[in-house]
Protein backbone atom coordinates (compact mmCIF):
# COMPACT_ATOMS: atom_id res chain seq x y z
CA UNK A 1 0.00 0.00 0.00
CA UNK A 2 1.92 3.11 -1.13
CA UNK A 3 1.58 6.45 1.45
CA UNK A 4 -1.04 8.45 -0.56
CA UNK A 5 -3.33 5.00 -0.37
CA UNK A 6 -2.89 5.03 3.20
CA UNK A 7 -3.84 9.00 3.45
CA UNK A 8 -6.57 8.74 1.68
CA UNK A 9 -8.00 5.52 3.34
CA UNK A 10 -7.37 7.20 6.14
CA UNK A 11 -9.76 9.93 5.74
CA UNK A 12 -12.18 8.19 4.12
CA UNK A 13 -12.39 5.99 6.94
CA UNK A 14 -13.14 9.12 9.46
CA UNK A 15 -15.72 10.88 6.84
CA UNK A 16 -17.30 7.71 6.85
CA UNK A 17 -18.09 8.10 10.85
CA UNK A 18 -18.78 11.78 10.13
CA UNK A 19 -15.56 13.56 10.30
CA UNK A 20 -15.12 16.67 7.80
CA UNK A 21 -11.75 16.35 5.96
CA UNK A 22 -9.53 19.26 6.73
CA UNK A 23 -6.67 20.09 4.87
CA UNK A 24 -3.02 20.31 6.37
CA UNK A 25 -2.21 23.43 8.11
CA UNK A 26 1.54 25.28 6.54
CA UNK A 27 4.11 23.52 8.29
CA UNK A 28 5.01 26.70 9.94
CA UNK A 29 3.11 27.35 12.95
CA UNK A 30 1.03 30.07 13.81
CA UNK A 31 1.97 30.56 17.20
CA UNK A 32 4.60 32.55 18.73
CA UNK A 33 5.78 29.68 21.35
CA UNK A 34 6.51 27.27 17.92
CA UNK A 35 8.94 27.15 15.01
CA UNK A 36 6.93 24.59 13.18
CA UNK A 37 4.04 21.93 13.71
CA UNK A 38 4.91 19.32 15.87
CA UNK A 39 1.83 17.57 15.63
CA UNK A 40 -1.83 17.52 13.63
CA UNK A 41 -3.64 19.01 16.92
CA UNK A 42 -2.05 22.43 16.42
CA UNK A 43 -4.07 24.04 13.63
CA UNK A 44 -7.10 22.91 15.94
CA UNK A 45 -5.31 24.56 19.70
CA UNK A 46 -8.07 27.24 19.81
CA UNK A 47 -10.93 24.84 19.69
CA UNK A 48 -9.59 22.40 22.28
CA UNK A 49 -8.63 25.44 24.49
CA UNK A 50 -12.00 26.66 23.77
CA UNK A 51 -10.88 30.00 22.48
CA UNK A 52 -12.89 29.53 19.28
CA UNK A 53 -15.82 27.78 18.18
CA UNK A 54 -14.98 24.59 15.78
CA UNK A 55 -17.66 24.64 12.71
CA UNK A 56 -17.34 20.84 13.31
CA UNK A 57 -17.80 18.62 16.08
CA UNK A 58 -15.53 16.01 14.47
CA UNK A 59 -12.78 16.43 11.94
CA UNK A 60 -9.89 14.38 10.09
CA UNK A 61 -6.46 15.65 8.83
CA UNK A 62 -3.08 14.53 7.53
CA UNK A 63 -1.11 17.36 8.79
CA UNK A 64 2.71 18.27 7.83
CA UNK A 65 4.77 17.91 10.71
CA UNK A 66 8.34 19.22 11.86
CA UNK A 67 10.07 17.86 14.82
CA UNK A 68 13.68 19.56 15.07
CA UNK A 69 14.46 17.72 18.24
CA UNK A 70 14.39 14.48 16.59
CA UNK A 71 17.25 15.16 14.55
CA UNK A 72 19.69 12.90 16.03
CA UNK A 73 17.51 10.19 15.67
CA UNK A 74 16.82 10.72 12.02
CA UNK A 75 18.66 7.32 10.09
CA UNK A 76 19.44 5.48 13.94
CA UNK A 77 16.32 4.41 14.86
CA UNK A 78 13.80 3.00 12.20
CA UNK A 79 10.79 5.78 13.07
CA UNK A 80 12.29 9.11 13.62
CA UNK A 81 12.17 11.71 10.37
CA UNK A 82 12.76 15.66 10.63
CA UNK A 83 9.47 16.00 8.19
CA UNK A 84 6.28 13.62 8.51
CA UNK A 85 2.59 13.84 7.90
CA UNK A 86 0.38 12.85 11.01
CA UNK A 87 -2.77 11.73 10.38
CA UNK A 88 -5.53 12.12 12.97
CA UNK A 89 -9.04 12.73 14.12
CA UNK A 90 -10.40 14.57 16.07
CA UNK A 91 -13.41 15.16 18.62
CA UNK A 92 -14.13 18.42 20.17
CA UNK A 93 -16.47 17.64 22.76
CA UNK A 94 -18.60 14.95 21.05
CA UNK A 95 -17.25 11.04 21.21
CA UNK A 96 -14.59 10.45 23.42
CA UNK A 97 -12.78 7.10 24.74
CA UNK A 98 -14.82 4.21 23.30
CA UNK A 99 -15.58 5.58 20.12
CA UNK A 100 -11.83 7.04 19.50
CA UNK A 101 -10.48 2.77 20.48
CA UNK A 102 -12.97 1.34 17.99
CA UNK A 103 -12.22 3.84 15.42
CA UNK A 104 -8.76 3.01 15.16
CA UNK A 105 -8.89 -0.64 15.97
CA UNK A 106 -11.13 -1.23 13.35
CA UNK A 107 -8.59 0.60 10.74
CA UNK A 108 -6.16 -1.27 12.22
CA UNK A 109 -7.57 -4.48 11.72
CA UNK A 110 -9.61 -4.51 9.13
CA UNK A 111 -8.26 -6.56 6.04
CA UNK A 112 -6.38 -4.64 3.60
CA UNK A 113 -9.14 -5.77 0.78
CA UNK A 114 -11.56 -4.46 2.75
CA UNK A 115 -9.98 -0.96 3.63
CA UNK A 116 -8.30 -1.29 6.59
CA UNK A 117 -4.49 -1.81 7.08
CA UNK A 118 -5.04 -5.39 8.02
CA UNK A 119 -2.27 -5.64 11.27
CA UNK A 120 -2.78 -9.12 12.70
CA UNK A 121 -4.14 -8.89 16.32
CA UNK A 122 -1.46 -11.15 17.80
CA UNK A 123 0.98 -8.32 16.78
CA UNK A 124 -0.90 -5.54 18.44
CA UNK A 125 -0.53 -4.23 22.06
CA UNK A 126 -2.31 -0.88 23.01
CA UNK A 127 -0.99 0.88 25.82
CA UNK A 128 -2.38 3.22 28.23
CA UNK A 129 -1.65 5.50 31.15
CA UNK A 130 -1.25 3.17 34.05
CA UNK A 131 -3.50 5.25 35.97
CA UNK A 132 -6.16 4.73 33.24
CA UNK A 133 -8.62 1.35 34.55
CA UNK A 134 -11.18 3.24 32.12
CA UNK A 135 -9.26 2.83 29.11
CA UNK A 136 -7.86 -1.06 30.50
CA UNK A 137 -11.66 -1.73 30.19
CA UNK A 138 -12.23 -0.42 27.35
CA UNK A 139 -9.50 -1.84 25.28
CA UNK A 140 -10.90 -5.03 26.41
CA UNK A 141 -14.28 -4.36 25.80
CA UNK A 142 -13.67 -3.13 21.82
CA UNK A 143 -10.82 -5.61 21.07
CA UNK A 144 -11.93 -8.81 23.38
CA UNK A 145 -7.51 -8.62 23.72
CA UNK A 146 -6.39 -10.70 27.64
CA UNK A 147 -5.28 -7.90 30.29
CA UNK A 148 -1.67 -9.16 29.94
CA UNK A 149 -1.54 -7.53 26.23
CA UNK A 150 -2.44 -4.20 27.30
CA UNK A 151 0.86 -2.07 28.29
CA UNK A 152 0.43 0.15 31.49
CA UNK A 153 3.14 3.10 30.63
CA UNK A 154 3.10 6.01 32.88
CA UNK A 155 3.18 9.33 32.62
CA UNK A 156 6.35 10.33 30.65
CA UNK A 157 4.99 7.79 27.81
CA UNK A 158 1.12 8.32 27.70
CA UNK A 159 -0.04 11.40 29.57
CA UNK A 160 -0.27 14.19 27.58
CA UNK A 161 -0.18 17.94 28.51
CA UNK A 162 0.94 21.59 27.08
CA UNK A 163 3.22 21.95 29.55
CA UNK A 164 1.02 24.75 31.00
CA UNK A 165 -2.17 24.62 33.03
CA UNK A 166 -5.72 23.85 30.87
CA UNK A 167 -5.88 20.64 28.97
CA UNK A 168 -4.59 17.29 30.03
CA UNK A 169 -5.07 13.46 29.32
CA UNK A 170 -4.07 10.44 29.29
CA UNK A 171 -3.47 8.90 26.18
CA UNK A 172 -3.45 5.26 24.65
CA UNK A 173 -0.97 4.28 22.12
CA UNK A 174 -1.37 1.47 19.49
CA UNK A 175 2.20 -0.58 19.25
CA UNK A 176 2.57 -3.05 16.75
CA UNK A 177 5.50 -5.80 17.47
CA UNK A 178 8.25 -6.31 15.44
CA UNK A 179 10.11 -9.21 16.32
CA UNK A 180 12.91 -10.28 18.65
CA UNK A 181 15.36 -9.05 15.57
CA UNK A 182 14.85 -5.67 17.65
CA UNK A 183 14.30 -6.14 20.83
CA UNK A 184 14.01 -8.43 23.42
CA UNK A 185 10.31 -10.34 24.35
CA UNK A 186 7.31 -8.06 26.41
CA UNK A 187 10.75 -5.22 26.78
CA UNK A 188 8.51 -2.21 25.92
CA UNK A 189 11.43 0.05 26.01
CA UNK A 190 12.83 -1.62 22.58
CA UNK A 191 10.66 1.42 20.60
CA UNK A 192 11.99 -0.27 17.55
CA UNK A 193 10.78 -3.65 18.63
CA UNK A 194 7.21 -2.17 20.11
CA UNK A 195 6.64 0.24 17.46
CA UNK A 196 4.41 2.94 18.47
CA UNK A 197 2.19 4.70 15.17
CA UNK A 198 -0.46 5.48 16.50
CA UNK A 199 -1.53 7.58 19.70
CA UNK A 200 -4.97 8.36 21.26
CA UNK A 201 -5.20 11.78 23.92
CA UNK A 202 -8.19 11.59 26.03
CA UNK A 203 -8.26 14.96 26.83
CA UNK A 204 -10.52 14.86 29.95
CA UNK A 205 -8.37 16.73 32.91
CA UNK A 206 -8.32 20.55 34.01
CA UNK A 207 -4.88 20.64 34.58
CA UNK A 208 -3.95 23.95 37.59
CA UNK A 209 -0.17 23.70 37.58
CA UNK A 210 2.47 21.82 35.48
CA UNK A 211 6.23 21.65 37.03
CA UNK A 212 7.20 18.80 34.51
CA UNK A 213 5.83 16.08 32.32
CA UNK A 214 5.67 13.91 35.83
CA UNK A 215 4.84 16.11 38.01
CA UNK A 216 1.37 18.34 38.09
CA UNK A 217 -1.43 19.24 39.56
CA UNK A 218 -4.93 18.06 38.04
CA UNK A 219 -7.91 20.44 39.21
CA UNK A 220 -10.97 18.36 37.85
CA UNK A 221 -12.37 17.18 34.77
CA UNK A 222 -12.85 19.09 31.73
CA UNK A 223 -16.57 20.87 30.82
CA UNK A 224 -16.07 19.41 27.13
CA UNK A 225 -13.96 16.29 26.87
CA UNK A 226 -11.98 15.89 23.72
CA UNK A 227 -10.16 13.77 21.54
CA UNK A 228 -6.94 14.55 19.37
CA UNK A 229 -5.53 11.22 17.71
CA UNK A 230 -2.07 11.44 15.67
CA UNK A 231 -1.22 8.39 13.34
CA UNK A 232 2.20 8.50 11.88
CA UNK A 233 1.96 8.08 8.02
CA UNK A 234 5.51 6.85 7.30
CA UNK A 235 5.86 4.26 10.25
CA UNK A 236 2.31 2.94 8.81
CA UNK A 237 3.54 2.80 5.43
CA UNK A 238 6.84 1.10 6.25
CA UNK A 239 4.53 -1.90 8.07
CA UNK A 240 2.52 -2.35 5.21
CA UNK A 241 4.87 -2.07 2.48
CA UNK A 242 7.36 -4.24 4.26
CA UNK A 243 10.26 -2.54 4.67
CA UNK A 244 12.58 -1.86 7.40
CA UNK A 245 12.40 1.54 8.31
CA UNK A 246 10.43 4.48 7.16
CA UNK A 247 13.03 5.71 4.95
CA UNK A 248 13.05 2.85 2.53
CA UNK A 249 9.44 4.25 1.96
CA UNK A 250 7.66 4.73 -1.07
CA UNK A 251 7.90 8.81 -1.11
CA UNK A 252 11.52 8.23 0.46
CA UNK A 253 13.33 5.39 -1.14
CA UNK A 254 13.98 6.87 -4.75
CA UNK A 255 16.24 9.43 -2.92
CA UNK A 256 18.35 6.54 -1.55
CA UNK A 257 18.73 5.02 -4.79
CA UNK A 258 19.61 8.35 -6.58
CA UNK A 259 22.24 8.66 -4.03
CA UNK A 260 23.83 4.86 -4.84
CA UNK A 261 23.94 6.08 -8.31
CA UNK A 262 25.98 9.19 -7.47
CA UNK A 263 27.94 8.04 -4.85
CA UNK A 264 28.90 4.30 -6.26
CA UNK A 265 28.28 3.70 -2.56
CA UNK A 266 25.43 0.44 -1.92
CA UNK A 267 22.96 1.05 0.69
CA UNK A 268 23.21 -2.01 3.08
CA UNK A 269 26.48 -2.58 2.73
CA UNK A 270 27.91 -0.46 5.58
CA UNK A 271 26.07 0.41 8.88
CA UNK A 272 27.59 3.83 8.69
CA UNK A 273 26.93 4.91 5.46
CA UNK A 274 23.46 3.22 5.77
CA UNK A 275 22.84 6.02 8.15
CA UNK A 276 24.40 8.85 5.75
CA UNK A 277 22.27 7.68 2.96
CA UNK A 278 18.82 8.06 5.50
CA UNK A 279 19.66 11.00 6.66
CA UNK A 280 20.05 12.19 2.78
CA UNK A 281 16.23 10.97 2.32
CA UNK A 282 15.00 12.54 5.46
CA UNK A 283 16.99 15.94 5.07
CA UNK A 284 16.18 16.84 1.26
CA UNK A 285 12.93 16.03 1.78
CA UNK A 286 12.31 18.31 5.20
CA UNK A 287 14.28 21.36 3.86
CA UNK A 288 11.92 21.15 0.68
CA UNK A 289 9.11 21.18 2.11
CA UNK A 290 10.19 23.68 4.68
CA UNK A 291 11.47 25.95 1.96
CA UNK A 292 8.03 24.71 0.23
CA UNK A 293 6.09 26.77 2.71
CA UNK A 294 8.38 30.26 2.64
CA UNK A 295 11.15 29.21 4.97
CA UNK A 296 14.58 30.55 3.62
CA UNK A 297 17.97 29.55 5.25
CA UNK A 298 19.63 31.99 7.99
CA UNK A 299 21.10 32.11 11.12
CA UNK A 300 18.32 32.20 13.62
CA UNK A 301 15.16 30.71 13.94
CA UNK A 302 13.38 28.56 10.96
CA UNK A 303 16.48 29.85 9.01
CA UNK A 304 18.75 28.18 11.18
CA UNK A 305 16.52 25.10 11.24
CA UNK A 306 16.86 24.87 7.27
CA UNK A 307 20.49 26.05 6.99
CA UNK A 308 21.34 22.96 9.16
CA UNK A 309 19.06 20.21 7.42
CA UNK A 310 20.35 21.16 3.95
CA UNK A 311 23.78 21.34 5.12
CA UNK A 312 23.90 18.01 7.08
CA UNK A 313 22.41 16.68 3.92
CA UNK A 314 25.05 18.31 1.66
CA UNK A 315 28.17 17.01 3.74
CA UNK A 316 26.37 13.49 4.17
CA UNK A 317 26.76 13.15 0.54
CA UNK A 318 29.72 13.96 0.42
CA UNK A 319 30.74 12.01 3.45
CA UNK A 320 29.33 8.84 0.60
CA UNK A 321 31.94 9.80 -1.43
CA UNK A 322 30.08 12.30 -4.33
CA UNK A 323 31.86 15.48 -4.25
CA UNK A 324 30.10 17.41 -7.01
CA UNK A 325 26.54 19.57 -6.52
CA UNK A 326 24.02 17.15 -5.20
CA UNK A 327 20.83 18.65 -4.34
CA UNK A 328 20.12 19.55 -8.21
CA UNK A 329 20.61 15.45 -8.53
CA UNK A 330 18.31 14.47 -5.09
CA UNK A 331 15.87 17.36 -5.17
CA UNK A 332 13.94 16.45 -7.80
CA UNK A 333 13.73 12.99 -6.81
CA UNK A 334 11.86 13.68 -4.19
CA UNK A 335 9.81 16.48 -5.02
CA UNK A 336 8.55 14.10 -7.58
CA UNK A 337 7.12 11.87 -4.80
CA UNK A 338 5.97 14.54 -2.65
CA UNK A 339 4.41 16.58 -5.24
CA UNK A 340 1.83 13.52 -5.76
CA UNK A 341 -0.12 14.94 -2.72
CA UNK A 342 1.68 18.03 -2.33
CA UNK A 343 1.13 19.78 -5.91
CA UNK A 344 2.46 23.32 -4.50
CA UNK A 345 5.68 21.88 -4.95
CA UNK A 346 5.58 21.68 -8.60
CA UNK A 347 4.37 25.18 -9.13
CA UNK A 348 6.51 26.68 -6.48
CA UNK A 349 9.89 24.44 -7.69
CA UNK A 350 11.79 27.38 -9.41
CA UNK A 351 12.19 29.28 -6.18
CA UNK A 352 12.65 26.03 -3.98
CA UNK A 353 15.23 24.83 -6.37
CA UNK A 354 16.85 28.76 -6.30
CA UNK A 355 17.06 28.59 -2.53
CA UNK A 356 18.14 25.24 -1.80
CA UNK A 357 20.77 24.96 -4.57
CA UNK A 358 22.16 28.73 -3.15
CA UNK A 359 22.72 27.36 -0.20
CA UNK A 360 24.64 24.55 -1.38
CA UNK A 361 26.82 26.50 -3.14
CA UNK A 362 27.31 28.63 -0.69
CA UNK A 363 28.14 25.76 1.48
CA UNK A 364 30.71 24.35 -0.94
CA UNK A 365 32.60 27.33 -0.39
CA UNK A 366 32.80 27.20 3.24
CA UNK A 367 33.82 23.78 2.76
CA UNK A 368 36.43 25.01 0.04
CA UNK A 369 37.83 27.83 2.60
CA UNK A 370 37.64 25.70 5.69
CA UNK A 371 39.46 22.79 4.54
CA UNK A 372 42.69 25.17 3.21
CA UNK A 373 42.99 26.02 7.34
CA UNK A 374 42.01 22.37 8.02
CA UNK A 375 44.77 21.40 5.36
CA UNK A 376 47.43 23.89 7.19
CA UNK A 377 46.50 22.94 10.47
CA UNK A 378 46.82 19.00 9.98
CA UNK A 379 50.68 20.07 8.33
CA UNK A 380 51.82 21.85 11.43
CA UNK A 381 50.65 19.28 13.99
CA UNK A 382 52.63 16.35 11.86
CA UNK A 383 55.50 18.76 10.97
CA UNK A 384 56.25 19.40 15.00
CA UNK A 385 55.28 15.20 14.87
CA UNK A 386 52.00 15.34 16.73
CA UNK A 387 49.69 13.21 16.19
CA UNK A 388 46.81 14.87 17.50
CA UNK A 389 44.73 18.06 16.11
CA UNK A 390 43.90 20.14 19.51
CA UNK A 391 40.38 20.78 20.64
CA UNK A 392 40.75 24.33 19.81
CA UNK A 393 42.07 23.80 16.37
CA UNK A 394 38.41 21.74 15.85
CA UNK A 395 36.82 24.29 18.07
CA UNK A 396 38.04 27.32 15.67
CA UNK A 397 37.33 25.41 12.10
CA UNK A 398 33.70 25.08 13.46
CA UNK A 399 32.83 28.29 14.92
CA UNK A 400 34.68 29.91 12.39
CA UNK A 401 33.83 28.12 9.32
CA UNK A 402 30.96 26.44 10.44
CA UNK A 403 32.86 22.49 10.35
CA UNK A 404 31.13 20.13 11.77
CA UNK A 405 33.16 17.87 14.03
CA UNK A 406 32.26 14.71 12.31
CA UNK A 407 34.01 16.11 9.31
CA UNK A 408 36.69 17.23 11.07
CA UNK A 409 37.00 13.90 12.67
CA UNK A 410 36.45 12.09 9.18
CA UNK A 411 39.31 14.11 7.85
CA UNK A 412 41.66 14.44 10.00
CA UNK A 413 41.46 10.31 10.32
CA UNK A 414 42.07 10.93 6.36
CA UNK A 415 45.39 11.93 7.21
CA UNK A 416 46.42 9.69 9.99
CA UNK A 417 45.32 11.99 12.88
CA UNK A 418 43.45 11.87 15.59
CA UNK A 419 41.40 14.78 17.23
CA UNK A 420 41.21 16.33 20.88
CA UNK A 421 37.45 15.72 20.60
CA UNK A 422 37.01 15.78 24.72
CA UNK A 423 39.10 19.07 24.38
CA UNK A 424 36.34 20.20 21.72
CA UNK A 425 33.56 19.24 23.31
CA UNK A 426 34.42 21.36 26.28
CA UNK A 427 34.73 24.41 24.25
CA UNK A 428 31.33 23.84 22.74
CA UNK A 429 29.57 23.27 26.17
CA UNK A 430 31.36 26.99 27.39
CA UNK A 431 30.04 28.66 24.36
CA UNK A 432 26.64 26.48 25.13
CA UNK A 433 26.61 28.11 28.63
CA UNK A 434 27.42 31.56 27.53
CA UNK A 435 24.89 31.21 24.46
CA UNK A 436 22.30 29.91 27.37
CA UNK A 437 23.12 33.31 29.44
CA UNK A 438 22.85 35.37 26.51
CA UNK A 439 19.72 33.79 25.50
CA UNK A 440 18.20 34.52 29.21
CA UNK A 441 18.96 37.73 29.15
CA UNK A 442 17.67 38.47 25.59
CA UNK A 443 14.58 36.56 26.88
CA UNK A 444 13.64 38.60 30.00
CA UNK A 445 10.04 39.12 30.81
CA UNK A 446 8.69 36.46 27.52
CA UNK A 447 5.29 35.90 28.30
CA UNK A 448 4.19 32.56 27.99
CA UNK A 449 0.63 32.68 26.48
CA UNK A 450 -0.93 29.32 25.27
CA UNK A 451 2.43 27.76 25.26
CA UNK A 452 3.31 23.86 24.66
CA UNK A 453 5.03 22.24 27.02
CA UNK A 454 8.07 23.31 26.41
CA UNK A 455 11.28 22.17 25.43
CA UNK A 456 14.66 23.35 24.88
CA UNK A 457 15.92 23.41 21.09
CA UNK A 458 18.98 24.32 20.57
CA UNK A 459 19.95 26.23 17.93
CA UNK A 460 22.31 28.96 16.76
CA UNK A 461 25.17 30.19 14.27
CA UNK A 462 27.48 27.09 14.30
CA UNK A 463 25.03 24.89 16.29
CA UNK A 464 21.79 24.50 17.49
CA UNK A 465 23.35 26.01 20.76
CA UNK A 466 23.05 30.14 20.57
CA UNK A 467 18.80 30.23 21.17
CA UNK A 468 16.41 28.78 23.01
CA UNK A 469 12.61 28.23 22.14
CA UNK A 470 9.96 26.18 22.70
CA UNK A 471 8.71 23.65 21.40
CA UNK A 472 6.82 20.45 21.62
CA UNK A 473 9.05 17.37 21.04
CA UNK A 474 6.37 14.80 21.70
CA UNK A 475 3.66 14.00 23.64
P1 LIG B 1 8.35 8.18 19.50
O1 LIG B 1 8.17 7.72 20.92
O2 LIG B 1 8.51 7.04 18.54
O3 LIG B 1 9.41 9.23 19.35
P2 LIG B 1 6.27 10.03 19.97
O4 LIG B 1 5.68 9.41 21.19
O5 LIG B 1 7.23 11.14 20.16
O6 LIG B 1 6.98 8.89 19.06
P3 LIG B 1 3.71 11.23 19.39
O7 LIG B 1 4.05 12.56 19.90
O8 LIG B 1 2.88 10.34 20.21
O9 LIG B 1 5.11 10.49 18.98
O10 LIG B 1 3.10 11.46 17.93
C1 LIG B 1 2.04 10.67 17.39
C2 LIG B 1 2.55 9.78 16.27
O11 LIG B 1 3.28 10.53 15.29
C3 LIG B 1 3.52 8.72 16.71
O12 LIG B 1 2.84 7.63 17.26
C4 LIG B 1 4.23 8.39 15.41
O13 LIG B 1 3.45 7.49 14.64
C5 LIG B 1 4.30 9.72 14.71
N1 LIG B 1 5.62 10.37 14.89
C6 LIG B 1 6.04 11.06 15.97
N2 LIG B 1 7.28 11.56 15.78
C7 LIG B 1 7.66 11.16 14.54
C8 LIG B 1 8.83 11.37 13.75
N3 LIG B 1 9.86 12.09 14.20
N4 LIG B 1 8.87 10.81 12.51
C9 LIG B 1 7.83 10.09 12.05
N5 LIG B 1 6.70 9.87 12.73
C10 LIG B 1 6.60 10.40 13.96
MG1 LIG C 1 6.52 7.66 22.20
MG1 LIG D 1 3.68 8.88 21.51
MG1 LIG E 1 9.26 11.21 19.96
Amino acid sequence: MDTSEIRRRFVAHFEAAGHTAVPSASVLANDPNLLFVPAGMVPFKPYFLGQETPPYERAVSVQKCVRTPDIDDVGKTTRHGTFFEMCGNFSFGDYFKERAIELAWDLVTKPQADGGWGFPEDKLYPSVYVDDAEAVALWKKVTGLPDERIARLGKSENYWSMGVPGPGGPCSEILIDRGPAYGADGDFSAEDRYLEFWNLVFMQDELSAVRSKEDFDIAGSLPKKNIDTGMGLERVAFMTQGVENMYEIDVMFPVIERAMELTGKRYGADPVDDVRFRVVADHVRSSMMLIGDGVTPGNEGRGYVLRRLLRRAVRSVRLLGFGDPALPELMPVSRDKMAETYTDLVREWDRIARVAFAEEDAFRRTLQAGTQIFDLAAGEVKQSGGATLSGERAFALHDTYGFPIDLTLEMAAEQGLAVDEAGFRGLMAEQRERAKADARAKKGGHADTGVYRTVLDEHGPTEWLAYETLETESR
